[in-house]
């Protein structure tokens, strides 16, 4: 697996665990609002990382940290991903994910595998709008309910995230993800920030008001709902 950047501690990326994030480049999707438009874009402008630098570092580590976030660009797009995330479980560690959903073949093998521990995977926003905020022409979106469905039937913890964007999120679109999304476990709405790593410039955020109201909304339809990074 080709490893483009490696968080060697953070408390906020995997839920209730000490983590270290690991970093992959590329993506099937262009997200309007992404911020790593450059590991997105360009990952060969990012030094690569060994995987046996990160296999050492989390061989010191045993016994402080307890997970490894795996996210990207897009990780399932990563050849020896399986392989890799192997090897972290072999070390004793818990494997997040986090995923667009859009390769659902490569989730469901993680998934009977028993390799995962925690998903996290994107709602970009509703599904009448969905095509437009990722940037991907003739967008299947069978792709995206077909990860969902088994995501959410498949017993490990998990979440689904939206990162809320004035442009492409507003009441209707919180109604309509809930009621997709009826009976999940968790779903949490994320501030948007803008900066000069956004794939495309003018976007903007909600105000904390506007991200409660949504949270209202949603509460009546999925288990737990949160809001981050205001
Ligand atoms: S936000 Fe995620 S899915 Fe979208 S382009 Fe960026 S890395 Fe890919």
């Amino acid at each position: 697996m080709i490893i483009r950047g490696f968080q060697t501690l953070t408390l906020l990326d995997y839920p209730g665990k000490l983590a270290a994030t690991v970093f992959t480049g590329n993506c099937n999707f262009r997200c309007r609002y992404c911020h790593n438009s450059g590991l997105v874009c360009e990952p060969e402008k990012e030094q690569e990382i060994g995987e046996d630098q990160v296999f050492g570092f989390l061989e010191k580590r045993k016994g402080i940290l307890e997970g490894v976030c795996i996210t990207g660009g897009e990780p399932t797009l990563q050849e020896g991903l399986a392989d890799f995330i192997r090897h972290v479980r072999e070390l004793g560690y818990a494997v997040k994910l986090d995923t667009n959903g859009y390769r659902p073949e490569v989730l469901y093998g993680l998934i009977e595998d028993g390799l995962l521990d925690y998903a996290a995977m994107d709602i970009k926003t509703d599904k009448e709008r969905y095509a437009e905020i990722c940037g991907v022409e003739g967008l299947d979106l069978s792709r995206i309910e077909e990860s969902v469905r088994l995501i959410r039937e498949s017993g490990m913890d998990y979440e689904f995230r939206t990162t809320v964007v004035r442009e492409y999120y507003d009441e209707e679109a919180a109604r309509r993800i809930g009621s997709w999304l009826e009976g999940s476990r968790r779903y949490a709405l994320q501030a948007f920030r803008d900066s000069e790593a956004v794939m495309c410039p003018g976007l903007h955020a909600r105000s904390p008001e506007e991200m409660e109201h949504y949270a209202q909304i949603l509460k009546g339809m999925i288990q737990e709902v949160l809001i981050r990074g205001e």
